[in-house]
């Protein structure tokens, strides 16, 4: 049985811990238990990690593309062999299932094996000129870039963090969340076995807002990758842009899912009650707010509260667990908070609305219909287990509906009539689009959002041109 292991930073090559540093208590959301202590980095752990990382950058930059693809590749192959032990880890400290924590780790063997290729397709341009002029349009690295990675995917969010930089030729510092390090630390092992020079890549663990001033005020860092809230990420972006940094900034969502009358319901809801509920809604394309055509409202849902019931909730390493225990005490209180809201304000609860057992932080699936646009749960992300279903008026409506809110990551639209989809898939204010499905995204596609829900893609070839800068180079 995989044993929840010893907890360290990675700063220059070495494993540190202890020293008289603070620390941080790791805990099992499943029983609520200390299981870690992590120790967190003092102002000189992060100087030292600054050198090492403007030292990696001029290593990696030159390193050949065939070099980092190896490097790539080998930790796709590792992160396979170790698969069960990172899928339990990434459940102890997070809580999801553990089928859903090796589905994850699956997207980031993709991912790396995507990048890998990538790194011989970083084309530029040569420019026509009839002047015996030579002049070229080229991609080079940016510079060490400064990763904040949160807890609700603990190997996925550290993959994109840590994939897209090295397959670029840059070095990168990664703060992945306080909640989720080992996942994190055994994602960045699989690099360093692969081969990855220890200057190249770095963990470091703090109190946020010490390391992320500390690192993104640095001249030595010129790019900030960070996912999480908007709050966060607008406090973030102010600060880099006193830097000048180049951002890429994966925020918040509030998914809208329009389902019309013509559209096949019980796909829909067979659909929207999986993604709902995957990873205790703590997903920021987490399908959310319900726009239902008023002529299938009923039948929507009432379908969706009888799936809903039969959702098995329990600790994450347990055979046929469906959903786990919310990721930490923050998320329940925010539940109750959002719920009890939005009941005050007149919505109905159908299902849940309530924590679970005695231990650990475990809330009820849950479902509201006919909530007032007005309640705080219509215009801030639930972050967690609850689908609010309303009905609406006619297409105008419903997309009119979608697009309130200043947010636009992901949003889902089901119908079976054509010319509706096309006109969806062009009105929706968002950066991705599911229609008739709730697969958004894949190794090759960009993900990352409009408005409010940041900016920049991660994945695809965008991923890795997000970590590059351009130079135009002209030869008389
Ligand atoms: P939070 O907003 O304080 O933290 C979100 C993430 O940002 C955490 O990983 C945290 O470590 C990090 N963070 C916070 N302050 C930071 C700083 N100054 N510098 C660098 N990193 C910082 O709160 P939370 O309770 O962890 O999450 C609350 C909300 O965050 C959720 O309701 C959700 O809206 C959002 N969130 C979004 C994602 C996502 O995938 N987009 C992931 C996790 C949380």
């Amino acid at each position: 049985m995989t044993q929840y292991p010893s907890l360290y930073m990675v700063i220059d090559g070495e494993q540190v811990s202890g020293g008289g540093r603070r620390t941080f208590p790791v805990v099992n959301p499943a029983t609520g238990e200390t299981i870690g202590e992590l120790p967190l980095a003092e102002a000189a752990d992060l100087d030292r990690a600054l050198e090492t990382a403007a030292r990696g950058f001029k290593l990696w930059r030159k390193a050949p593309a065939a070099q980092r693809a190896a490097v790539l590749q080998g930790a796709a192959r590792l992160m396979l062999e170790r698969a069960d032990d990172l899928a339990r880890i990434a459940t102890m400290e997070q809580g999801k299932p553990f089928g859903e924590a090796k589905l994850e780790l699956m997207m980031n063997v993709g991912l790396f094996n995507f990048y890998a290729g990538e790194c011989s397709r970083i084309y530029g341009r040569e420019l026509v000129r009839d002047d015996g002029f030579r002049s070229t349009v080229r991609h080079e690295p940016v510079g060490p870039v400064a990763a904040f990675a949160p807890w609700n995917f603990p190997l996925g969010n550290p993959g994109r963090k840590l994939g897209a930089p090295i397959a670029a030729g840059c070095s990168v510092i990664l703060k992945a969340a306080e909640e989720t390090p080992a996942s994190a630390l055994g994602v960045l092992q699989c690099l360093y076995d692969a081969g990855l020079p220890k200057e190249v890549a770095q963990a470091v663990f703090g109190v946020p807002d010490e390391v992320s001033r500390h690192l993104l005020t640095s001249p030595v860092i010129r790019k900030l990758s960070f996912t999480g809230s908007t709050v966060i990420g607008k406090h973030l972006a102010k600060i880099a842009a006193d830097n000048m940094l180049r951002t890429t900034m994966e925020l918040g969502g509030h998914g809208p899912v329009l389902v019309f009358g013509d559209a096949d319901i019980d796909k829909a809801l067979d659909t929207a009650v999986g993604g709902k509920y995957r990873n205790a809604g703590q997903v920021c394309v987490s399908p959310t707010r319900f726009i239902v055509e008023e002529n299938v409202f009923e039948k929507f849902r009432d379908g969706f509260v009888e799936r809903a019931s039969k959702v098995k909730v329990g600790n994450g390493l347990e055979d046929g667990t469906q959903m786990g225990p919310m990721a930490n005490p923050r998320r329940p209180e925010a539940m109750d908070r959002l719920i009890g809201n939005a009941k005050d304000k007149g919505a109905k609860l159908h299902l849940g609305g309530e924590r679970l057992g005695n231990q650990g932080f475990f809330y009820a699936p849950s479902v509201l219909s006919e909530i007032p646009l007005d309640a705080d749960i219509m215009n801030e992300e639930p972050f967690g287990p609850v689908a609010l279903i309303n009905p609406f008026k006619g297409e105008d409506a419903m997309i009119a509906e979608a697009n309130r809110l200043p947010y636009g990551l992901a949003a889902y639209a089901w119908s079976g009539d054509y010319q509706r989809q096309r006109r969806l898939a062009s009105e929706l204010e968002s950066g991705m689009v599911g229609i008739n499905s709730h697969m958004i995204g894949g190794a090759d596609a960009p993900f990352g959002g409009v408005k409010w829900s940041g900016h920049g893609s991660e994945d695809g070839p965008e991923g890795v041109l997000a970590c590059m800068v351009l130079k135009a180079v002209h030869e008389g």
